[in-house]
Formats: C-alpha cells, structure tokens, sequence
C-alpha cells in the first residue's frame, strides 16, 4: 500500500493485550491503568481474520506487542494462527523478557522468527525499581532460551533518558556487544507532548521512512504513534479501516493525548 506521502506500508504491529506483568515507569502510571473490558480486546480469529485481510492489502511484516504479548493466554496459538498465513515475510514480538524462558522454544516451534527484548538496566536492583518489580535474572535466562531455541536476530530495546552513552545504556551495549545481540536506543518519548525522535539502531520515529500501521488490542488501527487518528474496524470493516489508516497516515507525528504505549504497543 502507498500513502498520500508516497510511503510503502507493509508493516503492521498488533497489540494483543493491554495486560503486562510490569509497570515500567516510562510506560505505565504509578497508579496502575485503566484495563480495556475483556468484551472489548479482540479474540485470536478476529486478529487473524485482520491479518489475512492485511497481507491481502500488501501487509508483510508482522510484529507482535502489547502491553506485554506473553500474558495473554493462547499466545503460542495465535502466533501459529499467524504464522501459517501466506505472505509474511518476517514476523517478530517486542516483550520485556520475563517469561521467555517459558514461551521462546514453543513460539520458535509455532513460526516466530526473532524477538526484541527490552532491558534498559545491568543493574538488579535498578531493573526492579524501573519496572516497578520485575526480576532480571528472569529476562537473561529468557534471553538464553531464545537464542538458544534459534529466535535470530535477538535485539534489545534499551530505553535511554538523555543519550545512549549513559551508564545503564552502556552497561546494557557491553552485555549486547559480548553476547552478539544486537541493540537499539529508543530515547524516553512523551507522547501526550509529542517528544520523540529517531530509535539509534533501528527503524522508529523516522517519519519520512514509517512503513508502520498498528492494531490496538482493541480493534484499532492506528496510521501513526504520534496521532490521535485511528479506525475502528468493528465500526468500518477491516479492510475500510485499513484503507482509511492509509489514506489519512500523516506525514509526521504531532502528539498522541488518546493512547498510551501499553495500549497501542510500542
Ligand atoms: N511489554 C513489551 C516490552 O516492554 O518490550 C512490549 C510492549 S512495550 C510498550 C514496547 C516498547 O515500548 C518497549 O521496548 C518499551 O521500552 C517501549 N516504551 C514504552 N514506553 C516508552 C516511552 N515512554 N518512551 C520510549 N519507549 C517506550
Ligand atoms: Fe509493560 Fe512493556 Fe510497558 Fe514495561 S514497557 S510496562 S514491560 S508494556
């Protein structure tokens, strides 16, 4: 698919959940969130039925986020679900970690093809403040059964405040750089304030180049993160919601003040 700005979209992140096992202080409010009602978030056929459509529609890059992608139930199902679709040439998940030394084999063994991790901190205990409880060693270990279960490339996001030559981030680039892992800086964005900019080592946040659309867990598709824009496809159809996302895309991110990264999936 070709926007109005002559961009090639063919790569759809879905947000299964708006659920996850942390609260990541950059990500989720002290207070906890609002969840979506369960009546809401889409079940595993509607999220295939708008995969076929969008692989139809030139869709062939797959990404699956959250929220965190590993608590939903049935996660090794739906992947399998879709990775048996014709046409997609690389499928990938974006989780935090913690439970990847449960799910890498089965989901390698489902279709997946590679995963990212996001680590921001070598530092135990600064991981646990950060993510308000999670346990790193959980994120190594998963980090080892997936390359291990043969997930390749294995990147790290690595969320940075001010610049990637800070401590954490480069204590986290030694880790990647001994391990062979690839890594990525994503710079700590606002989204309500539209502060954001280019992810070092990876794709994001460069507008000219957004080949991206994405499905919120609620049956949402978003043309831009940095937009309030986005098609309902229970209200407009799958395919008329993705025409839309497409036609109306904006040439670049302004600000989002109606969604947040858990719900929309970074
Ligand atoms: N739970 C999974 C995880 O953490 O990898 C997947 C969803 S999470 C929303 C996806 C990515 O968004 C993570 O790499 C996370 O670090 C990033 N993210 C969340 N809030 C952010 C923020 N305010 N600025 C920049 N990146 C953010
Ligand atoms: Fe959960 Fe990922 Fe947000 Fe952290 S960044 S709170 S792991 S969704």
């Amino acid at each position: 698919m070709l926007d109005s700005f002559n961009r090639e979209i063919n790569y759809l992140r879905i947000s299964v959940t708006d659920r996850c096992n942390l609260r990541c202080n950059y990500c989720m409010p002290t207070e906890g969130i609002k969840q979506l009602p369960h009546e809401d978030i889409l079940s595993y056929e509607d999220i295939v039925e708008v995969v076929n459509i969008a692989v139809r529609l030139g869709i062939d890059k797959v990404r699956i986020t959250g929220g965190e992608p590993l608590v939903r139930k049935g996660i090794v199902d739906l992947m399998k679900m879709i990775a048996e679709i014709d046409g997609i040439k690389d499928l990938g998940m974006t989780t935090n970690g913690l439970l990847l030394d449960k799910f890498a084999q089965p989901l390698a063994d489902a279709g997946l093809h590679r995963v990212n991790i996001s680590l921001d901190t070598m530092d135990a205990k600064k991981y646990k403040l950060l993510t308000r409880g999670g346990d790193i060693n959980k994120v190594f270990s998963g980090i080892k059964v997936a390359r291990k279960a043969g997930l390749d490339p294995i990147k790290i996001n690595c969320v940075v405040v001010n610049s990637s030559q800070e401590k954490d981030a480069s204590e986290v680039r030694k880790f990647c750089m001994k391990n062979g892992i690839q890594i990525r800086f994503i710079h700590q964005m606002n989204l309500a304030s539209g502060e954001f900019s280019v992810v070092e080592g990876g794709e994001g946040g460069n507008c000219s180049r957004c080949s991206r659309l994405r499905l919120t867990a609620d049956g949402k598709i978003r043309p831009c993160l940095f937009s309030d824009l986005e098609f309902d496809i229970r209200m407009l159809g799958i395919e008329n919601a993705f025409m839309k996302a497409v036609e109306l895309k904006p040439r670049s991110g302004s600000y989002n003040r109606s969604g947040k990264f858990y719900n929309i999936g970074g």
